[in-house]
């Protein structure tokens, strides 16, 4: 992947270039994702992937995958971050991206990165793929409506600011809670041996309809003003908390089969 070197080392022409980021936690998101999962992660585990990413973290390459969005060469990445789904029915039963979703991103990272026969460049790249598309896909608004693309087009006010449903979801109520990643991944819901547990080994379709139920429910909550502030994320920043945490334990669960 000679193209993926090329951005590792030109990180600040790719983040000049960067135009609107539509579909994705910000970065914040991400990287507490990607923060707890290198805490939760094995000793083995954690060593083999500081080899593979040369030293970088996971809440470093954790928003790569958007970065890279800037790039043409990267284009048919793009549905990748995302899959939406009608509220009347279920992942399964929906019509299915030809170019790829965000399920089948996953499921593609996890097979490459098992294969002894990829390239080290590869596995470098997709596992950085996986870090960002585990948390994309516990963002509610990964699995919002196709009509509206995802909250895209659900235009709303967040405090006096211009917004919409999608990046309230990505970035207004985590960026406004004021946390850098690193206090935001020491802050995240307290739980039991046995619930984290339950959160590590449910499988992919349930991370996917827990999503898709969640993106229903915010749908369906939005006041009728559209004017969303301290009210909004009273009543819902307890959820993107709990989505982080998720996030974070799955990825370490996975990331510790992957490599074991
Ligand atoms: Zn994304």
């Amino acid at each position: 992947m000679r193209v993926l070197v090329f951005c590792l080392f030109f990180p600040l022409t790719v983040m000049a270039t960067l135009t609107t980021q539509e579909k994705l936690w910000g970065k914040t998101g991400h990287r507490v994702v990607g923060e707890l999962a290198s805490q939760r992660i094995s000793k083995r585990t954690l060593k083999k992937i500081n080899r593979l990413l040369d030293g970088m973290s996971l809440a470093q390459v954790s928003t790569f995958a958007d970065e890279i969005k800037s790039d043409k060469r990267y284009r048919s990445y793009n549905p990748w971050h995302y899959a939406n789904v009608k509220t009347d029915e279920t992942y399964t039963e929906s019509e299915k991206n030809k170019a790829g979703d965000i399920v089948f991103a996953i499921q593609k990272c996890i097979e490459t990165l098992k294969n002894p026969l990829t390239s080290r460049a590869d596995k470098q790249f997709y596992l950085m793929l996986l870090v960002h598309f585990v948390g994309d896909l516990h963002q509610p608004m990964h699995f919002g409506k196709p009509s509206d693309r995802g909250g895209n087009d659900v235009k709303l006010k967040w405090f006096s600011r211009k917004t919409n449903l999608h990046r309230v979801w990505d970035s207004n109520m985590i960026d406004d809670y004021g946390m850098s990643y690193t206090e935001l991944t020491a802050n995240l819901p307290k739980l039991n041996a046995k619930e984290l547990k339950q959160i590590a080994q449910a499988p992919l379709m349930v991370w996917v309809n827990e999503s898709h139920d969640l993106g229903k429910q915010i749908y369906s909550s939005l006041p009728e003003n559209k004017k969303l502030g301290y009210r909004y994320s009273y009543h819902h920043f307890k959820t993107v908390r709990m989505q982080l945490l998720k996030g974070g334990v799955r990825l370490a669960a996975l990331l510790d089969d992957i490599f074991k």
